[in-house]
């Protein structure tokens, strides 16, 4: 049984021309294929059914957007891979209403996925190059998302929008998430993000405690671009 889209919404403004037919079965294959291949929860299936993943990617690579690997987007910046993407999501353990931080905005794509599930006004996303946060910025008001992006320093944290009920990154830390990150984020609240050197990343979840300190769960070995 297909999943139940969350939030339906027309992607007329594509400029496809509107004809998403080819793209819309691409997208329901990837979908069933997550299904089988992981743990993925039938939500967050629901929110990648929905996102069109090909408006996100260079057109160069527009035929390719629907498999499950990562794509270059610019300035030496990927898409994750959508498997990555619906394992942080999940990992994230949000719900509609839930306030969301994102240190890497990219292009955009796992901002809209988590918007799906939150809704409209709940994602902030940080960017550190600013011409990638315009044109997501772009994109994603064309496609419906209301989703803020920032251009900044994501180890800065957003403290102006905290606190947030949950918060990941899009790039490795390797000394560790940023402290101004977990510090952003309400007691029993999740922090998601690929930590550790190129070649020995893992990703792993924080729970903040009431006291502030942090439960750590390892989730296994990852590759992300670095947190610059
Ligand atoms: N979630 C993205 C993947 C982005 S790749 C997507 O769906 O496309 C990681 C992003 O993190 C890149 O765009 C990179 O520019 C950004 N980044 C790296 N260091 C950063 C920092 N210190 N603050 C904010 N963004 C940063």
């Amino acid at each position: 049984m297909l999943a139940i889209r969350m939030n339906p919404r027309n992607h007329e403004g594509s400029d496809d021309g509107g004809d998403d037919g080819e793209y819309d079965t691409a997208r329901r294959q990837l979908v069933e294929r997550l299904r089988r291949r992981a743990d993925v929860s039938d939500r967050t299936l629901a929110a990648i059914e929905a996102v069109p993943r090909h408006e996100f990617v260079p057109s160069a690579n527009r035929s390719a957007a629907y498999a499950d690997r990562p794509l270059p987007i610019g300035h030496g910046q990927t898409i994750s891979a959508p498997h990555m993407v619906a394992i942080m999501v999940d990992l994230l353990d949000v719900d509609r209403g839930d306030r969301v931080l994102e240190i890497g905005t990219g292009c955009g794509y796992h901002a809209a996925v988590v918007a799906e599930i939150v809704g409209p006004g709940n994602v902030h996303s940080v960017e550190y190059v600013p011409e990638l946060a315009e044109a997501a910025r772009d994109r994603l008001t064309r496609l419906g998302y209301d989703v803020a992006v920032h251009v900044g320093d994501g180890r800065q944290g957003r403290p102006s929008e905290a606190p947030f009920d949950a918060a990941y990154l899009t790039c490795a830390a390797a000394d560790g998430v940023p402290d101004s990150v977990v510090e952003g984020v309400r007691p029993g609240g999740r922090v998601v993000a690929p930590v550790g050197e190129s070649g020995s990343q893992r990703l792993v979840r924080l729970t903040v405690r009431d006291d502030g300190g942090v439960d750590r769960a390892d989730h296994g070995g990852v590759r992300f671009v670095p947190l610059q």
